[in-house]
């Protein structure tokens, strides 16, 4: 198996009803943060949201799909991440440049107005039922939101930390930007007494808040050695790694399909020099159409 330094480690800290994740991402964090040229400040939410969704998105099954969107009137309108079960992510923000330069405050409120929203949505695909939580955009960070998704939507304690950063890399004249993280849940339904339950969760949590940023983005460091230099006391069981990539799921032949449906004239009139140009607002790729292209096929 080809060396990825963008993977995710489930684990379990042993006999104890905390479970969680630790990700590292390089280039697919580098992959999608370049590929739009925004901001620094947009570029290291865009970063950070990468990460949380992998973490948040490790559960997924066969075509599910996990979205993390944040929303609001604020310098930064919109930010979207997606993660399918394959673990293909893309994300990309809508912000005001004006505005942004005027913005005091770097807090999620600052950023993204009072009103902000943080929308998480789990899409099964073909099974099951999808969900969606929506809580109010709190703090400074985006774990700080996740966290009140946490507490409100899903009722279970969960700590998430992430780091986001930028590193030389040689031969390069650009930075490569990174992300990782580390998450724990308490696991709900086991025998465990309520005491020793909460004994090992406050353990859990006083070891999660020793992790430095530096732990979390080194490359060198794996995954599985952190892992085991933060619970070697209790002892760790880690699972397989999942791998990530920066795979935009937009094709031509949907945006084909998504031009058929508009009527004639309207075709007509997104005619521009001769052809139709569509952006893909994720992977920032343009393809251009001419009007024959796109007619239907009539049998
Ligand atoms: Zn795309």
């Amino acid at each position: 198996m080809k060396t990825t330094h963008d993977y995710l480690v489930p684990f379990l800290i042993n006999e104890s009803p905390v479970r969680g994740r630790a990700v590292r991402l390089t280039d697919v964090v580098n992959e999608v943060v370049t590929r739009h040229h925004y901001p620094h400040v947009v570029s290291r939410l865009l970063a950070e949201a990468v990460a949380v969704a992998a973490m948040l998105s490790a559960n997924l099954k066969d075509d599910g799909i996990f979205t993390l969107q944040v929303q609001g009137k604020g310098a930064i309108s919109l930010l979207v991440v997606d993660a399918t079960f394959g673990g293909a992510i893309r994300g990309y923000a809508d912000y005001d440049a004006e505005r942004l330069e005027g913005v005091e405050s770097k807090s999620l409120h600052g950023l993204f107005g009072q009103d902000g929203v943080m929308i998480i949505t789990f899409d099964p695909g073909t099974k099951g039922q999808r969900y969606q939580g929506i809580v109010p955009l709190t703090g400074r960070h985006l774990t700080d939101a996740v966290h009140g998704y946490f507490e409100q939507s899903q009722q279970i304690l969960a700590r998430f930390k992430v780091a986001v950063g930028e590193q030389v890399v040689a031969g390069q004249s650009q930075m490569h930007w990174l992300a990782g993280g580390i998450y724990i849940e308490q696991l709900g339904q086991d025998n465990t007494a309520m005491d020793e339950k909460s004994e090992a969760w406050r353990h859990a949590m006083a070891l999660i808040s020793t992790v430095k940023d530096e732990e979390l983005l080194d490359i060198n460091l794996e995954l599985k050695q952190l892992l085991f230099n933060l619970f070697h006391e209790s002892g760790v069981w880690a699972y397989d790694p999942l791998v990530f990539t920066a795979d935009c799921r937009c094709s031509r032949q949907k945006m084909i399909h998504t031009l058929q449906g508009f009527a004639p004239d309207v075709q007509e009139s997104m005619v521009q020099d001769g052809v139709i140009e569509v952006n893909c607002r994720f992977c920032n790729s343009t393809q251009t159409f001419e009007l024959d292209d796109i007619r239907v096929e009539k049998h």
